[in-house]
C-alpha cells in the first residue's frame, strides 16, 4: 500500500494513545468520494494487506473502559459494613480497657474476613468482566473486495462495513449508501428514539445528533440497510472520547444481598441490644467492670455473622462461571437468582427448540405432489413422484426450484461428501433441493443476474427479487410464508385457492415449513423492484415443504422443564399446523391441541389476555409486539417469564421478562444488549441448564445460612448462659466468673471455624431433586421458618452439649488438679466440643433434606480443605505452648478429645431425624410457588383456528 501523503488525514489521526482527534476533518461535511479519498480507501475496501498494516499502526479497535471498582475501594466497602464497624469498635474498647489478647483477637477476626472477603469478591468481579468477552462482536466488512465478517476488534480506519438491522455499529462511520437506514443513538446522545441517516452531507457546525450522515460506535441499527467507510477506531471514537463515563463495573448486588444487607442490619441492631443487656447482668452479678466489657463485646463478635456477604457473593460467581460453562451467559447478575425461580420459558422454535438444519422433503404445483428424498444440505438424494423415481425433470418442478433457488441469498460451497451451507438455513434448503433435481444453481444465478431485491423480514414474511435472463426479458420472483404469497396472486387457472390451501395445511400438519413460490414476467424496461410490483398479479409456481426437526437435546429438555415444574411455550413465525406439529413432537402439548396465531391473540384484550396465555403453549404467526404483550400477560399471574428473542423488535420483549435470553450466535446485537442472559449455543437445552444451575446457587446459600446462623447462635448461648447462672469464686482476693469458654476461646472459634466451614458450602453439587420440585416461590423471605427452626434448634443442642462437658469436667478433675488446671481442661474440652459439632453440623448441611449418602461423601473436595486446616489448627490450639498462653488453652488426651468428637456427633442423628421429618411432613425447606390454583382456571377454549385468507 502506499504511505499516507503528508495531507491525509490518516496522517494527521493521533495513535490511539494520543490526545483526541481534535483536528480530525469534519466528516459528516465532506462527500462520500472525498471521505474515501481522505481515508485512502475506495468503495471495495481495504486489501488484507493495508488492513493489517493499519492494525499495526492504529490498534485494536477496543475502548479500554474505565475499570470497575479499584481495588481500594473494594476494601473499602469490605470494611464499610455495620458488621465490620461493630468489630473494630469492640477491639478497640477491649483495648482500652487493658484486655490487649482479646481486643487484638478481634483485630485478627476483622483483618481475616475483611482479606477474604476482600480476594473472593476481586475474584468474583474479574470472573463476571471477563463473561463480555464471551459473546463476541463481529462487523461485515468488504476486504480485498469480499464481503467477510471480522472481529468488530479488527476494524481499521478505511475499512468499508456493511450494516444491517439489528447490528451495533463497530466503530465511527461516514455513510457509503443507506436505505431506510435509523439508528438509535442513546449511548451516546441518551436519546432513545432512532435517528434517520442519510448519505448527503450536512453542515460542518452540525451537533453530533444532526451528524444524519455518520453512524457512530456503539450506536445501534434498529432498521434498513447501510454501508459507511470507517472513520475513526477505539478510544477516537465519540464513545471512545467519553468513556470515562462508561464503568464496566460488575455490579454484585442483587435482589438477595439487598434483603440480606437489610438482615444483617437488623442482626447487629438485635446483638448490640443483647450485648447491653448482657453487660448490665453481668455488672450487676458482680463481675469487673473490664471483664463485663469483654464478655459483652464477646458476644458481638461471636453472635455477628460477619462472613456472610462473601459467601453470598461467591456462592453468586461460581453460578455465573458454571451457567457460562454451560453455555449460558449472564449479562446481568441477579438473573442468576431469579433463573431459580423461573415457572414459564417462553422459546422460540426455529434454531432453538429444532435444529435449524431444513431440508425440502415435499414439493407442490399446480399438476402435481412430488418428493425429494435424504436430509441435510448434502445435494444427494433424488425426486419421486408417487414413490417413483422420475426420469426427466418435468417443467413445472423445474421453474419452481429455479425459481425458489434464484430468490434467495443462501449458498452452497464443497463438493463430493463435503458441503457447507452459508446464509439462512431456509433459504440453503432451497438451494439443495434445486441441486438434487439436477440444476446449476451457480450457472443459474449467473445467467438469471439478479437486478434488484425486497429483503425478507418476519414482518412481511416475504422475499422478492428482480432477474434478467440476458435475452431482454425480466422476472419477478417473489417466496414466502403461504398467506403472504396466495394474496399476491392473481386468480389462476391451475388450482383454487382453497386447494392450495388444503395442501399447505396437510403439508404443514407433518411438521413441515411451507413456503410459496409465484413470479411474474415485466417488461425489459423494468428497472428496479418496488413493493407495488410485488403486490399483485403473480402467478404460483408451486409449493416446497421443508421438515426441520426438534433437537434431541431439547425434547430432553423440555420434559426436565415440565418436572421441574415449569411450563414451557412456543412462540414461533411459522404456520400454525407446523407449530401445532412440532409442540406435539417436543411434548408441549398433547397431538391436536390447538394452538393460537398472533391474529387471533390481536382481537383478544388485555383482560382476557392472562387466561389464553396461560392456557396456551403453542403460539404461531406471532408477530415480535405479540411477544411483549404474552409476557405482561403471563407476569399479571405472577409468573416468573424467562423469553427467548433474536430479532431487534424482541428487544422489548426481552427486557419486559424477568429472564430476556439472547442467541448468541443467530442473535442481533441489540437482542443481545438487552437481555439477561446469552446462549452462546442457542440452544433451549441451555436455558434448562441455566434454570438448574440458578437452583443450586440459591439451595447453597440456604445451606450456608442454616449453617452460620445456628453456630453463631449457639456460641452466644453459651456465653450468655454463663453470665447468666454460673458461680463467681472468690480466688486470691479477685472475683473470678467461672466461663464454659473464655472470650479469647469464642473468638478462636469465631476466627477459625465458622468461615473455613462454612464458605466451602458454596461450592456444593446440585441436590438430586433441584429439578423435580417446583419453582421457588419469589416472595418468600429468607429467613424462612425453616432457617429459623433449624437455628434455634441446633443452637440450643451446641449450646447444651459444650456447657454439659465443661461442667462435668471441671468437676471431675477440680480434686485431682485444683481449679486452674481443671478449668483449662475443661475449657478446652468445650472449645473442641463445639469444633467438631460444627464439622459434622456442616457435614448434614451439604444437603437440605436428603441424607449425605446420597450426595456423596467426597462429591465437594472444597469441604476437606476446610476441615483439614481447621483440624491443623486446633491441635496448634491444644499443643503450641504459645497458642495455650494466648488462648488459656491445655493440651488434651486423646480419650478427651474422643469424648468431645462423640459429642459432637450428637448433632447426626438430631439433624437427620429433622430431615426424616420434615420429608414425611412434605415441609418445603425452600418455599415454592404453588399454582394449582391456576391449574384449576380452565382457560377459554382458543376459537376454532381461524382460516389462512384466500
Ligand atoms: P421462529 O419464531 O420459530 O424462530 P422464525 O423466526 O424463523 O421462526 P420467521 O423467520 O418469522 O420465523 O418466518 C416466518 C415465515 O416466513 C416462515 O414460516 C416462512 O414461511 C417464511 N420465511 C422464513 N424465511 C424466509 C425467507 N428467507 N424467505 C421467504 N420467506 C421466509
Amino acid at each position: 500500500m502506499h504511505d499516507p501523503s503528508p495531507d491525509s488525514a490518516l496522517s494527521r489521526t493521533p495513535p490511539p494513545a494520543g490526545p483526541p482527534a481534535a483536528q480530525a476533518p469534519p466528516w459528516h461535511a465532506l462527500p462520500p468520494d472525498a471521505v474515501l479519498s481522505q481515508v485512502e480507501s475506495g468503495p471495495h475496501g481495504l486489501a488484507e494487506g493495508q488492513a493489517r498494516e493499519r492494525l499495526a499502526r492504529f490498534g485494536p479497535n477496543v475502548i479500554q473502559r474505565q475499570k470497575g471498582e479499584g481495588p481500594l475501594k473494594l476494601l473499602w466497602r469490605q470494611v464499610n459494613s455495620p458488621f465490620i464497624w461493630v468489630l473494630i469498635a469492640s477491639a478497640v474498647l477491649a483495648i482500652a480497657m487493658g484486655k490487649v489478647t482479646d481486643g487484638l483477637v478481634v483485630a485478627a477476626v476483622v483483618v481475616l474476613n475483611t482479606l477474604i472477603g476482600f480476594v473472593q469478591e476481586y475474584r468474583a468481579g474479574k470472573a463476571i468482566e471477563a463473561l463480555s468477552l464471551m459473546v463476541p462482536e463481529s462487523a461485515t466488512v468488504l476486504r480485498g473486495g469480499q464481503k467477510q465478517s471480522v472481529p468488530a476488534a479488527q476494524l481499521v480506519p478505511g475499512d468499508v462495513v456493511e450494516l444491517a438491522s439489528g447490528d451495533k455499529v463497530p466503530a465511527d462511520m461516514r455513510l457509503l449508501a443507506s436505505r431506510n437506514l435509523q439508528v438509535e443513538e442513546a449511548a451516546l446522545t441518551g436519546e432513545s428514539v432512532p435517528a434517520q441517516k442519510h448519505v448527503p452531507p450536512v453542515e460542518e457546525a452540525a451537533e453530533l445528533g444532526d451528524r444524519t450522515s455518520l453512524v457512530f460506535g456503539g450506536t445501534l441499527v434498529t432498521s434498513g440497510t447501510g454501508s459507511a467507510v470507517v472513520v475513526a477506531t477505539g478510544h477516537d471514537t465519540q464513545l471512545g472520547r467519553i468513556s470515562t463515563l462508561l464503568s464496566q463495573a460488575a455490579d454484585l448486588q442483587t435482589p438477595l444481598t439487598k434483603a440480606l444487607a437489610v438482615i444483617g442490619k437488623y442482626i447487629t441492631v438485635g446483638i448490640l441490644a443483647v450485648s447491653a443487656v448482657l453487660l448490665g447482668v453481668g455488672l450487676w452479678r458482680g463481675y469487673e467492670v473490664s471483664e463485663a466489657v469483654v464478655v459483652a463485646i464477646t458476644l458481638a463478635v461471636a453472635a455477628i455473622p460477619e462472613g456472610l456477604p462473601a459467601i453470598v457473593t461467591i456462592a453468586l460467581a461460581i453460578g455465573v462461571q458454571r451457567m457460562a460453562a454451560r453455555r449460558a451467559v449472564i449479562r446481568k447478575l441477579p438473573a442468576v437468582e431469579t433463573l431459580g425461580s423461573t415457572t414459564v420459558i417462553c422459546s422460540d422454535k426455529t434454531g432453538t427448540l429444532t435444529r435449524n438444519e431444513m431440508t425440502v422433503q415435499a414439493l407442490w404445483t399446480p399438476a402435481g405432489r412430488y418428493s425429494l428424498s435424504g436430509v441435510g444440505y448434502a445435494p444427494t438424494g433424488e425426486l419421486r413422484r408417487d414413490g417413483e423415481p422420475l426420469g426427466a425433470l418435468p417443467d413445472d418442478v423445474r421453474e419452481l426450484l429455479l425459481a425458489g433457488a434464484l430468490c434467495n441469498d443462501a449458498a452452497l460451497q464443497g463438493r463430493g461428501e463435503r458441503w457447507e451451507m452459508t446464509g439462512d438455513p431456509t433459504e440453503g434448503a432451497l438451494v439443495v433441493a434445486a441441486e438434487k433435481a439436477g440444476l446449476r444453481v451457480d450457472e443459474a444465478r449467473t445467467k438469471h443476474a439478479r437486478l434488484d431485491v425486497i429483503p425478507f423480514e418476519s414482518e412481511h414474511q416475504f422475499m422478492a427479487t428482480l432477474h434478467d435472463d440476458g435475452q431482454g426479458r425480466r422476472r419477478i420472483l417473489l417466496k414466502g410464508a403461504p398467506e403472504a404469497v396466495l394474496c399476491r396472486c392473481a386468480p389462476h387457472d391451475g388450482a383454487t385457492p382453497e386447494a392450495v390451501l388444503a395442501e399447505v395445511e396437510r403439508l404443514a400438519r407433518q411438521g413441515m415449513r411451507v413456503l410459496a413460490v409465484a413470479g411474474r414476467d415485466v417488461p425489459a424496461s423494468h428497472a428496479g423492484l418496488s413493493e407495488q410490483d410485488a403486490a399483485c398479479e403473480l402467478r404460483l409456481l408451486g409449493l416446497e415443504g421443508m421438515i426441520d426437526p426438534p433437537r434431541e437435546e431439547a425434547i430432553a429438555a423440555v420434559r426436565a422443564c415440565h418436572e421441574a415444574g415449569i411450563v414451557v411455550k412456543m412462540i414461533t413465525g411459522d404456520h400454525p399446523a407446523t407449530a401445532e406439529a412440532i409442540g406435539a413432537q417436543l411434548g408441549l402439548q398433547k397431538e391436536g391441541a390447538p394452538g393460537i396465531t398472533g391474529a387471533r391473540l390481536a382481537t383478544i384484550d388485555d383482560a382476557q389476555l392472562p387466561e389464553v396465555a396461560v392456557g396456551t403453549n403453542v403460539f404461531a404467526r406471532v408477530a415480535p409486539e405479540h411477544k411483549l404483550r404474552l409476557v405482561r400477560a403471563l407476569q399479571s399471574k405472577r409468573h416468573v417469564v424467562a423469553m427467548t428473542g433474536d430479532g431487534v423488535n424482541d428487544a422489548p420483549a426481552l427486557k419486559q421478562a424477568n429472564i430476556g435470553v439472547a442467541m448468541g450466535i443467530t442473535g442481533t446485537a441489540v437482542s443481545k444488549e438487552a437481555a439477561d442472559i446469552v446462549l452462546t449455543d442457542d440452544n433451549f437445552a441451555s436455558i434448562a441448564a441455566a434454570v438448574e444451575e440458578g437452583r443450586r446457587v440459591y439451595d447453597n446459600l440456604i445451606k450456608s445460612l442454616a449453617f452460620v446462623l445456628p453456630t453463631n447462635l449457639g456460641l452466644a448461648l453459651i456465653l450468655m448462659f454463663g453470665v447468666a447462672f454460673f458461680p463467681i469464686h472468690d480466688l486470691e482476693g479477685a472475683r473470678v466468673p467461672l466461663m464454659a469458654m473464655l472470650p479469647t476461646q469464642l473468638l478462636w472459634i469465631n476466627l477459625v471455624a465458622t468461615v473455613s466451614l462454612a464458605l466451602p458450602l458454596a461450592f456444593e453439587a446440585k441436590e438430586s431433586d433441584v429439578m423435580r420440585r417446583a419453582p421457588r416461590d419469589p416472595d418468600a423471605p429468607v429467613l424462612s421458618r425453616f432457617v429459623l427452626m433449624r437455628t434455634g434448634m441446633v443452637a440450643l443442642l451446641m449450646a447444651a452439649g459444650a456447657i454439659g462437658l465443661f461442667l462435668w469436667e471441671y468437676q471431675r478433675e477440680l480434686p485431682h488438679t485444683g481449679h486452674a488446671m481443671a478449668l483449662a481442661e475443661a475449657q478446652t474440652m468445650a472449645v473442641n466440643t463445639v469444633i467438631s459439632f460444627q464439622i459434622f453440623y456442616m457435614l448434614m448441611c451439604r444437603t437440605l433434606t436428603g441424607s449425605l449418602r446420597k450426595v456423596g461423601l467426597f462429591s465437594n473436595r472444597t469441604i476437606f480443605v476446610g476441615v483439614g486446616v481447621l483440624v491443623l489448627l486446633q491441635l496448634a490450639f491444644m499443643y503450641v505452648p504459645f497458642m495455650q498462653r494466648v488462648f488459656g488453652s491445655a493440651p488434651l488426651t486423646l480419650e478427651a478429645i474422643g469424648l468431645s468428637v462423640l459429642l459432637g456427633a450428637v448433632v447426626l442423628p438430631v439433624v437427620g431425624l429433622e430431615k426424616w421429618l420434615l420429608q414425611r411432613s412434605g415441609t418445603e425447606v425452600v418455599k415454592q410457588v404453588h399454582r394449582d390454583k391456576d391449574k384449576k382456571e380452565e382457560p377459554p377454549r382458543p376459537g376454532p383456528r381461524e382460516r389462512l385468507p384466500a
